[in-house]
């Protein structure tokens, strides 16, 4: 396949490419737009004009360098092989092969994604966003000889926008809900896909009917779909095996897997648990599950998510903890579909154990949380610090207010430990050595005071305990 023709080279080796803000010509979509899309559909032959690339709104001769525009794509491809079961996972290579272009960066999928094109490449020639869809046609046919024939819309006016966009949200709607009210325990086969470990090596995301891939753009049909048309490519079945723990969601067949696709990086994946060996994130998840130490409890922020969630850290910052194909308890990347799964977090105590996520995100799951537990769950709208938060959750009767109640008792009695030591008049001291017992007779400390004037009403000894679930005020 030859680029020649191109301002710009093409090629995996500009995958790791960033281009900053400083760097760049234009945006297109991304946190500063409400909506943007990308949408691959199969369609028939005869609909289709071969190469052509449509762009509604404007192209970059009409943009303004260093700005923001709304940005959709739709790319529509025919051939013999191809079935509309097929569309995710043509979708989801959107991401990899925009990547491939000299001055391109692409973030994200689906509804969440975020584009920037380099003010070198525009320097170079690249002078028309028209490229990006004829590249994207020529890489779909050399890595997917399936895809025969091509054509791609661009959009880059909000108002024009609108309907193609609203469409693929529906699109995207009913293939989720699609596998809604099927179970892991129904079928023999999960799938894995490997489709991120150009970025996270040791990353292979198990997708089962109640487990959606991180990135939510590929559920269990998806995967299934694209594992039969090329085995051999980054979906492939997963013999399930043993159910090893079944509470974890930890199964033979899958932890045999992600041993030898994370070269022995990873030998224990529990599917249903943020917190005892949990599943790896790559870097394209949607949201992170987080614990929250000072009440015990879990936490979830989405993408979209702006400023910090409740525990003072914002999405961005617990991403680079979270991504990357490490195996992270306590930080755990998830698709926002596996948050309306039944399996939810099954194992950490699934929606008992939930004490705050973004208002956006809860109205979106709002029909899968359980009635009694909707009010229970804290927002940005009713708390912003983690007081307030244990505040909710004691007045709201939380399943977690009992032990938040019960940890503060502990620490109250903790402060009534007081060692009074009164030196009148501040005498000058000898040595004292005082021992402090530790937490039931074990351990413990010993003072040595020397040559010490003390002048002091009271002295206020408090056992640190390292371990402690509660927050010292
Ligand atoms: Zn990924």
């Amino acid at each position: 396949m030859s680029f020649d023709d191109l301002p710009v080279e093409v090629g995996p080796v500009f995958e790791g490419e960033r281009i900053r803000g400083k760097q760049m010509y234009v945006e297109l979509g991304g946190p500063k737009q409400e909506k943007k899309f990308e949408l691959v559909r199969v369609v028939p032959s005869d609909k289709i004009e071969d190469g052509r690339v449509t762009i509604i709104g404007p192209d970059i001769p009409d943009i303004e360098e260093g700005s923001n525009v709304p940005w959709g794509i739709v790319i529509e491809m025919s051939g013999d092989k191809l079935e509309e079961d097929l569309e995710s996972v043509l979708e989801r290579r959107i991401h990899e092969f925009t990547n491939y272009i000299e001055g391109t960066m692409h973030l994200n999928q689906r509804y969440d994604v975020w584009q920037r094109v380099s003010k070198n490449a525009v320097k170079k020639g690249f002078n028309s966003l028209k490229f990006i869809g004829d590249i994207l046609m020529r890489l779909y046919k050399a890595e997917l000889p399936i895809v025969e024939k091509a054509q791609v819309t661009i959009y880059t006016d909000r108002g024009q926008m609108e309907a193609a966009y609203n469409e693929a949200m529906e699109i995207y709607e009913a293939r989720d809900a699609k596998v809604r009210g099927m179970t892991d325990e129904g079928v023999d086969q999960f799938y894995g896909c490997v489709l991120c470990q150009s970025f996270a090596p040791t990353h292979v995301c198990i997708v089962t009917p109640q487990r959606t891939g991180l990135c939510g753009a590929i559920n269990w049909f998806d995967a299934r779909a694209s594992a039969r048309v090329d085995p051999k490519g980054p979906n492939f079945a997963i013999e399930k095996g043993d159910a090893i723990d079944e509470s974890l969601g930890e199964f033979s067949g899958v932890n045999e897997i992600a041993d030898s696709k994370s070269l022995g990086e990873v030998t224990r994946v529990a599917l249903y648990s943020a917190m005892e060996v949990p599943h790896t994130s790559c870097g394209c998840f949607e949201a992170i599950v987080f614990y929250i130490p000072e009440v015990d409890g879990l936490g979830i922020v989405d993408r979209n998510f702006k400023g910090s969630a409740i525990n003072g850290l914002p999405f961005s910052t617990m991403a680079n903890q979270t991504g990357g194909g490490k195996q992270v308890p306590g930080f755990h990347g998830i698709a926002i579909e596996y948050i309306r799964s039944k399996k939810f977090l099954k194992h950490d105590g699934g929606w008992n154990r939930v004490v705050w996520m973004p208002s956006s995100v809860k109205e979106r799951v709002k029909d899968d949380i359980p009635a009694d537990m909707v009010n229970k769950i804290a927002t940005e709208q009713e708390v912003s610090d983690l007081e307030q938060l244990e505040a909710f959750l004691k007045e709201k009767n939380h399943p977690l207010a009992a032990s938040i109640v019960a940890a503060e008792e502990e620490s109250e009695e903790e402060e009534e430990e007081e060692y009074g030591m009164a030196a009148a008049g501040g005498m000058p001291m000898g040595t004292m050595t005082m021992s402090v017992p530790g937490a039931g007779g074990v351990g413990g400390f010993t003072l040595i005071l020397k040559n010490a004037k003390i002048h002091a009403e009271k002295v206020i000894i408090k056992r640190m305990d390292a371990g402690s679930k509660k927050r010292k005020k």
